[in-house]
């Protein structure tokens, strides 16, 4: 009998995508400057306006997706599904509407399906950045799709 979860690795070097909304832009980049150290030991990723800003103003290495407004948030939630990407630091502003709400809301939906550690705020980002897990291999468990998919094709 299948599992109905399977263990998922998250490494030593993390693939972190970094994602600001405009007026936290500059808390985002200051606050990599900050962790320009811890974060250029891992692979960084990103929505596109909030990437280009990082690496022009920090020199830090990111792979740019699209505008968080034209999908670029869809894009990473894919990534996470193909489990390219296994960590999120969002600095989302709690205080103005989105266009692409429905976009952010699917993308902290998939963090959790697929047990991604998320920040959402600064404070939360500090506290991952410092936990001793950043320099080791987390083995977590995630659902296992493949069984999932066949049950409920047996059973619907
Ligand atoms: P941006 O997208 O980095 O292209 O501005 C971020 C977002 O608003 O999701």
């Amino acid at each position: 009998m299948a599992k109905d979860y399977i263990t998922f690795t998250i490494n030593e070097k993390k693939d972190i995508a970094l994602i600001a909304h405009d007026n936290e832009k500059p808390k985002l980049i200051q606050w990599c400057k900050d962790n320009y150290g811890i974060l250029k030991q891992h692979n960084l990723y990103g929505t596109g306006t909030t990437s280009r800003m990082i690496a022009d103003q920090t020199g830090l290495r990111i792979k740019a997706y699209n505008s968080g407004p034209l999908g670029g948030d869809q894009q990473i939630g894919a990534k996470i599904v193909e489990g390219v990407i296994d960590f999120i630091i969002f600095f989302s502003d709690p205080l103005t509407a989105q266009p692409h709400d429905p976009d952010v809301k699917a993308l902290m939906r998939i963090a959790q399906v697929y047990d991604i550690p998320m920040a959402i705020n600064k404070a939360t980002a500090d506290f991952m950045l410092q936990s001793r897990l950043m320099d080791e291999k987390y083995d977590h468990e995630v659902i296992n799709f493949r069984k999932s998919v066949e049950e409920r094709a047996e059973t619907l």
